[in-house]
């Protein structure tokens, strides 16, 4: 090599959401092991971000390995397209098995964002074939985050959505406001007033209502109330308006449930997940809908007009039904809560810190949000002079770690960030 890997880096690659000419600092990673990534220089750093909530059972673990492997010398890849295998159809099974009721069919996608895109393409189509092509425009909640294809990007927040620049391009969907009730606090009706009024208002012409379940995650990091959901569910249907829940960051644990969508007792027409379906191995999605849905666009020989290339592949399906199968047969309905509690502790000298507007765990999710926007760069030097990797973004530093984290590492990990945020000040 001519240069050296970071030189070539900054001048020739683009990383998620940055300049090409002046990009932010990255740091060369030479190995992951459980919950360590290790830096080309040596240094070691506790991971907080489960690589953007997908590695829950740790880095380089031997049983997601070997069931890379053993799928590769079987084979890699076919096409989808006229040909099944093994390892899909068990992946469609579990996941029907234990997603919310009446899920039962299974389009694989390559990321979250497509599966978003296959799900409002579902939902479109859903209302032409049955007959109500009119009902095709998308209903959201502001402050939410669902991807960055052109879809996806639509129902995304409209201001902070980092897509304002495509507006002229995007189609009006229509927003209500982000709910105001937290999960933590008494339910107020009225903060479901918003909503309410403009589902009422838009009936005629929405395919569906789209939006994160509990969760807002990367549009802010908020947690609402279940019964904010349970209304929006109640509310879809005496509207006749389809229920889409993007479950791609909170699916498979992560709330503390293993779908947020069961905290309210609800089920979606159609529901995303993606993130940590392989243990965050490799890039897969899947998009589930009910019979309903599925019948009504195979009406009168209609089909559902999507196929991506590498749509189902074997390796990603075997690794994710690795992955499924350790998370179900892992302790995490008592795990996950006591991650949370613990984090919940470690944060507590963040709590009092004037420069600190509010600190909120949920599951194996810890948010501190502070009163002003961080400084990127300096932060995240900061976090790595501590032996952590956290990478918050505007007045949010979060982490979601691996699952498989010791108590002592998130001890280390929760005093690491009240240290670094102390410094903010
Ligand atoms: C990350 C995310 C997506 C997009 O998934 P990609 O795999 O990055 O395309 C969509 N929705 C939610 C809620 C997400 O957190």
């Amino acid at each position: 090599m001519t240069k050296s890997i970071l030189e070539f880096d900054r001048e020739h690659i683009w990383h998620p959401y940055t300049s090409a000419t002046h990009p932010l600092n990255a740091y060369p990673v030479d190995h992951a092991e459980g919950v360590r990534i290790f830096l080309s220089d040596g240094r070691e750093l506790i991971d907080g971000m489960a690589s953007w909530w997908s590695v829950i059972h740790g880095y380089n673990n031997p049983v997601l390995n070997k069931a890379l492997v053993d799928q590769t010398s079987k084979m890699a890849h076919v096409m989808f397209g006229g040909l099944t295998h093994e390892p899909a159809v068990k992946l469609a099974e579990t996941l029907i098995k234990i997603s919310p009721a009446n899920l039962d069919h299974v389009f694989f996608a390559d990321s979250g964002s497509v599966s978003v895109e296959v799900a409002l393409k579902m939902a479109i189509q859903y209302w032409q074939a049955i007959g109500r092509p009119e009902k095709n425009r998308l209903m959201t909640i502001k402050g939410g985050y669902h991807g960055d294809t052109l879809g996806a990007m639509s129902v995304c927040d409209p201001v902070n959505g980092m897509h304002s620049l495509f507006t002229s391009v995007l189609p009006k969907h229509i927003f209500a406001e982000i709910p105001a009730c937290r999960y933590d606090e008494p339910f107020d009706e009225n903060c479901f007033t918003d909503f309410l009024d403009k589902i009422e208002r838009h009936a005629d012409e929405l395919a569906a209502v789209i939006l994160e379940p509990i969760v807002q995650g990367a549009g802010g990091m908020r947690f609402y109330s279940p019964q904010y959901l349970k209304m929006v569910r109640a509310a879809c249907d005496k509207n006749n308006v389809l229920l889409i829940c993007d479950e791609i960051a909170t699916g498979f644990g992560r709330t503390g449930a293993l779908f947020a969508s069961n905290i309210a007792g609800i089920s979606p027409d159609i529901m995303c997940v993606g993130k940590s379906l392989t243990g965050g191995y490799m890039t897969l999605a899947a998009t589930l809908a009910s019979s309903k849905v599925a019948r009504g666009i195979s009406a009168d020989g209609g089909v559902f007009m999507h196929g991506p290339t590498f749509m189902g592949n074997p390796l990603a399906c075997a690794v994710a039904n690795a992955s499924l199968k350790l998370l179900l047969e892992s302790d995490w309905e008592k795990r996950i809560p006591e991650i949370s509690a613990r984090m919940d502790k470690g944060f507590a000298p963040c709590r009092a810190m004037e420069h600190v507007a509010d600190v909120r765990t949920l599951g194996a999710i810890g948010v501190v949000e502070l009163k002003k926007a961080v400084e990127m760069e300096k932060i995240q030097r900061q976090f790595v002079e501590h032996g952590v990797w956290v990478r918050p973004f505007g007045r949010l530093v979060y982490i979601m770690p691996p699952y498989v984290i010791s108590d002592a590492d998130l001890d280390k990990l929760t005093s690491a960030i009240c240290k670094v945020v102390e410094l903010q000040k």
